[in-house]
């Protein structure tokens, strides 16, 4: 469907906001809007600056304000604008077809020799509210704002990745939480073609099981492929893999150590991790527990490891509470500088968007003091290439993952 010829909707952003877009970003949020009349959810909208001289523009009087582009806009989340060109769109269904071919075709050219990884990542390819991971044979797709929820733009998306990648199946995956924030209807995850739900899917030549209905619902922690693959690089000895999930580094350094652990909370996750260590054929210690109380266990006991792992779930859920989050960061990796032997490899990541990489090098630099080690920086890595990071969008650099060599 077009929309040339109907009026669309406008959008007046403060100085603030357009400086904002203008920065590369992508996002205006609630606070920086001030004219958005009558725009309904998930609509496209033109996004105008609020020129100094105008007095507040109407649709009848619009403004002499500079257009910034076009956007998606969201009645409910904080963030109301994500822009989606910098020029006017005539044409949204089929925008968004090729941004979804520009999206299959840059996974082409950049990701090799797995099956699994993510297809569409929402803002890093410029189709905000939309995440679309592939699974072999399966792909897993997510929709998180109001625009990409409605029906015209569902089918799109749907019909489009079926064309590029003919899956057998294609599961939706709701967070409920997400849907309530932005205000969309109730929905339970569920297949929306096909009709398979499991399948097996490598990663490094490292073999796992994907089941899009299974214990946690969620699949792989695909942003960390690369990260594994350079873990296994250094990784020898004795290893140690804390906040484990299914497995994923646990894996990787079973091909290259002599012994591994994995510890988890999370019973459904060390049970899928035990069947993908029984795929690939691999002996894992796996433990059920909180990997804080281990780790002051663990290290109280005099325990030693060649190489600790440490990919904790995001602790700074906001710019407020980064302080007690760097606090975590920092006692886990005390802790885990203190079991490694001389020579060992410290792995350790964060994939808090609101913990930079200065952050975290900071707070592996004073444990390292605390500890009374020397560490050497081997690799200050990010997510895999899948999960692009675009400049002017700090957000998409979200995860940090430092190999360090301890002395
Ligand atoms: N390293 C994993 C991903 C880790 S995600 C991978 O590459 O696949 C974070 C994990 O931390 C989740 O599996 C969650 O169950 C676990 N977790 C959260 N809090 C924990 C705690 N206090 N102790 C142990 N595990 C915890």
């Amino acid at each position: 469907m077009t929309n040339a010829g109907t009026p669309r909707p406008t959008v007046v952003v403060s100085r603030r906001g357009a400086d904002r877009l203008r920065a590369g970003h992508v996002w205006v949020y609630r606070s920086d809007i001030v004219e958005a009349k009558d725009v309904p959810p998930g609509a496209l909208v033109l996004v105008q600056e609020l020129s100094d001289k105008s007095v507040r523009p109407t649709r009848a009087q619009p403004t002499r304000a500079r257009v910034l582009g076009s956007a998606l806009y969201s009645t409910a989340s904080e963030i109301a604008v994500r822009m989606i060109s910098p020029k006017p769109v005539s044409d949204l269904e089929q925008l968004v077809r090729e941004r979804i071919r520009a999206a299959v075709a840059y996974r082409e050219r950049f990701v090799e020799n797995i099956n699994a990884y993510r297809v569409i990542f929402s803002e890093a390819d410029f189709l905000p509210g939309l995440i679309v991971d592939r699974y072999n044979d399966l792909l897993s797709m997510q929709i998180v704002t109001q625009a990409m929820d409605s029906g015209g733009l569902r089918s799109v998306v749907v019909s489009e990745v079926r064309e590029a990648l003919n899956p057998a199946a294609i599961v939706e995956r709701v967070d409920p939480r997400v849907r309530k924030l932005e205000q969309l209807p109730e929905k339970e995850s569920g297949l929306i073609s096909g009709d398979k739900t499991s399948t097996g899917f490598q990663m490094n030549g490292v073999r796992f099981i994907y089941e899009a209905f299974g214990g946690q619902k969620t699949g792989a922690f695909l942003d960390q492929r690369e990260n594994y693959g350079a873990a296994a690089r250094y990784a020898r000895g004795e290893a140690l893999d804390v906040f484990c999930y299914q497995g994923g580094f646990a894996l990787h350094l079973a091909y290259k150590c002599s012994k591994v652990t994995g510890v988890d909370s999370s019973r459904p996750a060390l049970e899928m991790a035990e069947r993908n260590a029984g795929l690939n054929g691999r002996e894992i210690e796996w433990i059920e527990a909180n990997a804080f109380d281990l780790l002051r266990d663990y290290a109280d006991a005099g325990r030693q490891y060649d190489c600790v792992v440490l990919d904790p779930p995001a602790f700074a859920k906001s710019k407020q509470n980064l302080q007690t989050a760097l606090r975590g960061y920092k006692e886990l990796n005390l802790r885990a500088l203190k079991m490694l032997r001389p020579g060992g490899i410290l792995v350790t990541c964060s994939c808090s968007y609101h913990v930079s990489a200065a952050d975290l090098l900071d707070t592996v630099t004073a444990a390292g003091v605390d500890s009374h080690r020397n560490l050497r920086l081997l690799e200050n890595r990010g997510a895999a290439k899948d999960h692009p990071s675009v400049l002017g969008i700090p957000e998409t650099a979200y995860l940090k993952c430092l190999i360090v060599l301890v002395s």
